[in-house]
């Protein structure tokens, strides 16, 4: 029996990762484990790994050196690296030899086997890397948040998109019946959850394996649900985001008007490169009729500067595209070549000091646009879900707007609870607010 044994999850990447940690925390609570915010206290220690782009890998094996001193220290604690970076064709086996005091490696396909594969790793080393087994297993949750939900709705990729890893670690599209997706919210709203986040790399493809696109009629099933306050969804795929679904949208009360389209970049010329489907003048009628159905709604986006065959004037559709269209926040990112994917066989053509150049130029272009849109709200009332207090300053309270903007308070708002704030500032970040009253 595994009483009062130690587990310290630590997690990389995306929320599809994050949810999958809770995954594994509620199996091993399950079987009898107990987690530990504090690594010196462990007995099990599990990375979460994500490898989407080099830094992501980097981050865990600079953890290594430290993880060694420990086990060397005590030779009985056990070792495991989980999650898409093990998942890469050979890499599971190539982390094993890197790092012989690894006790298990373990990827997203076999994680539901996890207590399994510690009483095992016991005797000796396990690698337990399995293609995709094509079925979503239920599995035990140990949620990190008492307001917030993700709910997985569909797992892995079919796009292809040139530079991205993800269809090759998560698999082919699986969509969970639609009836377990809105028990599970169902039973989330009975325990208090007050918004629930609907994950997939593509949510729009849900129900594409299954021979009829169905996220528009899930978004309404789950509208639909009482005591439930809002529903988010990431992350969305502008080529499978129809206008249908904007118009579906825009009659669910619940459904925060806030769209995250990645557009990666604005040439046409490199989103052909980028198989991402659709075309500059595409994604914009996208976003100019999203603006026309739901005015108030935000809309923030990601991009990749420096991809092969990036040309100056290719640099310069993606500055112009930003300034006429005013995202309210970008992610962005400099290209980075990952073994495996179709990119890397590309001639990586952009300098590195180049590719560093764009990065700076578009990130101070948005940083001022997301500052510019945050004033504009200064003055106005809008409702924010609390989140508690804040991690920086615990006086104070964080909060989210429905157009998922962070709001920072001072005063006393339980997480979970919705209220009305008044802006009184903002940064390109946050904005800064005082309590207006509690609907
Ligand atoms: S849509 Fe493209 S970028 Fe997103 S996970 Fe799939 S392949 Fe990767």
């Amino acid at each position: 029996m595994n009483k009062e044994k130690l587990f310290y999850l630590i997690t990389y990447g995306c929320q599809m990762n994050f949810h999958d940690s809770e995954k594994m925390a509620g199996q091993l609570i399950n079987a009898g484990y107990k987690e530990t915010n504090d690594l010196q206290q462990a007995d099990i220690i599990i990375f979460n790994t994500c490898c989407v782009r080099e830094k992501a890998e980097e981050k865990v094996r600079g953890k290594m050196g430290e993880i060694k001193k420990l086990k060397d220290n005590n030779p009985s604690i056990l070792v495991g690296i989980g999650g898409c970076m093990p998942q890469q064709e050979g890499v599971g086996k190539k982390l094993l030899r890197q790092f012989p005091f690894l006790n298990f490696v373990f990827g997203p396909h076999t994680l539901d086997v996890l207590p399994a594969l510690i009483e095992e790793s016991n005797e000796k080393q396990v690698l337990a890397l399995k293609k995709d087994k094509g079925d979503v297993p239920i599995l035990p949750v140990k949620r990190k948040s008492s307001f917030r939900a993700w709910i997985p709705i569909i797992k892995g990729c079919e796009n292809f998109c040139t530079y991205c890893i993800v269809p090759y670690v998560r698999g082919k599209e699986i969509s969970r019946p639609m009836q377990e997706i809105i028990e599970e919210v169902n039973q989330t709203v009975k325990e208090g959850i007050k918004e629930v986040v609907l994950l997939g790399q593509n949510v729009n493809a849900y129900g594409r394996d299954r021979g009829e696109y169905s996220f528009p009629l899930l978004l309404k099933e789950i509208n639909k649900i009482s005591g439930l306050a809002r529903i988010r969804y990431m992350t969305s795929h502008p080529r499978d985001f129809s206008y249908n679904l904007v118009d579906v949208i825009a009659k669910l009360d619940k459904v925060c008007e806030h769209f995250h389209l990645p557009m990666q970049a604005g040439s046409s010329k490199i989103l052909k490169k980028m198989n991402r489907g659709y075309t500059q003048e595409e994604y914009i009628e996208l976003i100019k009729y999203i603006r026309k159905k739901i005015p108030h709604s935000s809309i923030t986006t990601d991009f990749i500067v420096g991809f092969p065959g990036e040309e100056d004037e290719d640099f310069s559709q993606t500055i112009k595209v930003v300034e006429e269209f005013q995202f309210d926040s970008a992610f962005m990112f400099i290209y980075s070549s990952r073994e495996g994917t179709p990119a890397a066989k590309m001639a990586d053509s952009v300098p590195q000091d180049k590719k560093k150049e764009r990065h700076n130029k578009l990130m101070n272009l948005q940083q001022q646009i997301s500052l510019e849109k945050n004033r504009r709200l200064i003055g106005k009332d809008v409702e924010i879900l609390s989140e508690g207090s804040s991690k920086k300053e615990s006086e104070l309270i964080m909060g989210r707007t429905r157009t998922n903007k962070p709001v920072v308070l001072s005063g006393f708002l339980p997480p979970g609870d919705l209220a009305f704030v008044t802006i009184k500032g903002a940064n390109s970040h946050t904005l800064f607010a005082e309590l207006t009253e509690t609907p």
